[in-house]
């Protein structure tokens, strides 16, 4: 009796109405959420609390490529949920191994480990790439040579490669051994890749930075210098990767192969993983009890993550995102010249995509995202200067326009407030 009565208070506890400002009573304050609170969501449609519809083109900034309660993607997790949940490391599963297989098999790499996010696949990338050069080379070759205003995750070693200096701070002392270059600058990395150096990493398209694009010279060149000083080339493809190029991942564009390539957000549509795919010689420094993590290659995000890559990893489906990609970005264009005092340029690569702001509207990249907001579109920003789009890859082209008018008024709306 006694039980049954704790299970009803706690049942009744958790319907409890909690709203915006039950955050600000309970959580730790690291973010700063909409006052809309999200309750349920399907394709790109998302409602909140109050019945609202709004059109969703941040994809839980690149998470829900597939869309909210993809059907597929449910009816797989759905059948997992049912079979086997978690075993531990101390037993592999047939999910993880199937992934492995079709991740290996669409990529360059022979090696998976899988984690579960994007901060620990950089961990995990950074930790063997040390490894790596320890072991064949010695402990001087330590150096990790990454970009300025690059983004690779917020646990200490990866929020310290990463070159935003805003989000280190006060968290003092730093790894060491990690050297900053501007991107995009052949130059700077030429200078910056000498022998001590174990690995560069680089985001092909800076996310969080600004959404901009490497370029392909850059990119070769990064690969020219890395092997001729023996460093290892990362490629963080955590926000880029997973068909949002309208590749698969964006170096089968750029037709620049790295040596390890981390993965995230995409690969699990909402459901958290993160991987690692390597060579089979780099990943041979990675010995038993080298690095790990209990959820790492769980049945149930491996098997979520399967039908993921099954469904992105199509040529049908990966022309469908470039035909997207080519839709939205001229339809941003004419927004941008038709409101040229407020954009300069429409920049990115795929259906990753940074309006850019002119000189004058500088630091209002949030005041833009908050009327789009208040018109039903949920829009992303990549720092104060850019406002981020980054659709799931179904979009239509009629929600494209539904998007593009919804912004339309909620420019209106800012301008005349100016
Ligand atoms: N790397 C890149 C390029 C990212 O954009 C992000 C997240 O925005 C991360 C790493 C970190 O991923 P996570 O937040 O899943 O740890």
């Amino acid at each position: 009796m006694h039980s049954i009565q704790r299970f009803d208070d706690a049942a009744v506890a958790a319907q409890e109405a909690v709203g915006r400002q039950t955050f600000d009573q309970v959580m730790v304050p690291t973010y700063a959420p909409s006052a809309m609170v999200p309750v349920r969501a399907s394709g790109l449609d998302l409602w909140d609390q109050a019945g609202r519809q709004y059109l969703d083109f941040t994809a839980g900034i690149g998470v829900t490529s597939l869309g909210h309660a993809n059907p597929a993607v449910v009816a797989a997790l759905r059948a997992q949920a049912d079979t086997l949940w978690h075993v531990g490391n101390g037993f592999t599963n047939e999910p993880v191994l199937r992934l492995a297989k079709a991740l290996t098999a669409a990529t360059f790499a022979e090696r998976a480990f899988f984690c579960n996010s994007g901060a620990e696949a950089n961990e995990a990338a950074f930790k063997l790439a040390r490894k790596y050069a320890h072991g064949k080379f010695g402990p001087h070759k330590s150096r990790i040579v990454s970009c300025v205003n690059s983004f690779h995750g917020r646990t200490l070693f990866t929020v310290s490669v990463g070159g935003q200096p805003k989000y280190t701070e006060g968290f003092e002392p730093l790894p060491p051994d990690l050297h900053h270059i501007p991107f995009n600058d052949i130059d700077a990395a030429r200078a910056a890749i000498t022998d001590d150096v174990c690995a560069v990493v680089v985001e092909p398209v800076q996310g969080e930075g600004g959404v901009l694009p490497a370029s392909v010279e850059y990119l070769r060149a990064l690969r020219e210098f890395c092997d001729a000083k023996g460093a290892l080339l990362i490629f963080d493809e955590v926000q880029c990767g997973m068909g949002r190029t309208g590749k698969l991942f964006a170096y089968m564009g750029y037709g620049v192969t790295p040596d390890i390539l981390t993965s995230a957000k995409a690969l699990g549509n909402g459901y958290p993983i993160g991987a690692m795919l390597t060579t089979e010689a780099v990943a041979a420094a990675f010995t038993v009890g080298a690095h790990g993590t209990t959820y790492g290659g769980n049945p149930l995000a491996a098997a979520v993550a399967l039908k993921v890559l099954d469904t992105i990893n199509a040529p049908a489906f990966l022309a469908r995102v470039g035909a997207a990609a080519s839709y939205l970005k001229d339809k941003l264009d004419g927004v941008a010249q038709e409101y040229p005092q407020v954009f300069a340029t429409v920049r990115g690569s795929g259906l990753m995509l940074g309006m850019v702001l002119s000189e004058g509207w500088r630091g209002k990249a949030k005041e833009i995202t908050k009327a789009a907001e208040a018109e039903g579109l949920m829009l992303l920003i990549a720092g104060p200067d850019v406002v981020r789009l980054l659709p799931a890859l179904v979009v239509t082209d009629v929600q494209i326009d539904e998007a593009v008018a919804r912004l339309r008024r909620a420019l209106d709306t800012v301008v005349a407030a100016q």
